[in-house]
């Protein structure tokens, strides 16, 4: 069901829950301090409890509502890049719910970088706690169709149109001492977060002090951190990955000799001659923006297998080989 704002913000202050576009994907909101709320978006997601909750803010002077410390590293990181697809992980006030942040010490912020986000918050004075408007573990959604397809019809939906990062938020966590680690890849990259974090740390990587590193395949090396679970944005329909077109076609070829249908997704120019077959542009941002409702309209094709060509294992791929890597995990 499509909402105005209006109705978003009414329903939002009667403790219903709204799906609302952000830059990063759609966010299944729902009054941060209202624990009855919340509880729906675990109960509508069937998300287990211990997964914590993003908060989204409508500005900076917001933070100090929610944490007992704002050190200087994260004013720093909050002042280069929000409104914007980074998540702060902070040290909660006592008052914070347990509900958001999962039972853990600490809260997660952000201000998205969205009109009608920003609109919503700003004029109903609220902020929201809005994980992904899908259910757990499988694909986030980029348009107000995914939501309804995935949630169903009765889901009020504010259509901001489609989401223009496309992937989840870069999340950081900064203590107290203003220590920071990257809990999860996103499309601001852990380079750009050092150069902001680490001013003033002289000849200091991110890896060998403050920041955690990260490893390129990000599937054997994500942090622990909670809520991080490795089958997570999954389409329906078995996944396999590939790191190169070569394999990638001989797969295609013989699962369809042996009467096993298959669908692709393609990184670059080129095509696979045995497959129905989506080509995605070679450019990190791109295939981001695009990579959830390319697997969407794959797993529609109700095919038996989709093969996917896994971009470079280089820096600028980091966070969309994160994602891949969790879909394929099965
Ligand atoms: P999402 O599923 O996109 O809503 O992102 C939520 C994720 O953010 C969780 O699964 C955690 O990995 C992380 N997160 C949220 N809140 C916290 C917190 N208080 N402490 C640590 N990580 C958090
Ligand atoms: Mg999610």
């Amino acid at each position: 069901m499509r909402v105005s704002l209006e109705q978003a913000i009414a329903k939002l202050k009667q403790g219903e829950v709204v799906a609302i576009p952000t830059e990063t994907v759609y966010g299944l909101a729902a009054d941060a301090t209202n624990d009855t709320a919340l509880k729906k978006i675990f109960a509508i997601k069937q998300r287990p409890a211990d997964h914590p909750l993003i908060v989204h803010i409508g500005d900076i002077s917001q933070v100090n509502d929610w944490v007992t410390v704002f050190p200087e590293v994260a004013i720093r990181l909050a002042t280069a890049f929000w409104p914007g697809p980074l998540t702060l992980v902070l040290p909660a006030k006592n008052h914070v719910s347990r509900v958001v942040r999962g039972d853990e010490p600490t809260v997660a912020l952000r201000v998205p970088n969205h009109p009608l986000a920003l609109a919503l918050l700003k004029q109903s004075g609220l902020s929201v706690a809005a994980p992904s408007a899908n259910l757990f573990t499988q694909l986030s959604p980029t348009t107000a169709q995914h939501v309804e397809a995935g949630l169903g019809e009765a889901i009020p939906v504010l259509d901001g149109g489609a989401c223009n990062v496309g992937i989840e938020s870069t999340i950081v966590s900064v203590a107290a001492n203003g220590q920071w680690q990257l809990l999860r890849p996103g499309m601001i990259n852990q380079e750009a977060i050092a150069n902001i974090a680490n001013v003033g740390l002289a000849n200091v990587t991110a890896s060998d002090e403050a920041g955690g590193s990260i490893d390129i395949d990000a599937s054997q090396t994500t942090p622990k951190v909670p809520g991080q679970h490795a089958l997570h944005y999954s389409p329906r329909t078995p996944l396999r990955l590939f790191n190169d077109r070569v394999s990638l076609n001989q797969a295609c070829k013989t699962f369809t000799e042996a009467h096993v249908t298959c669908a692709a997704m393609l990184i670059g120019n080129g095509d696979a001659p045995s497959c129905k077959a989506m080509t995605l542009p070679d450019q990190p941002d791109k295939v981001a923006e695009q990579l959830y409702s390319t697997l969407h309209s794959l797993d529609a094709m109700q095919v038996d297998c989709l093969l996917v060509e896994l971009p470079p294992h280089t820096p600028g791929w980091i966070a969309v080989l994160d994602r891949l890597h969790r879909a394929g995990h099965q």
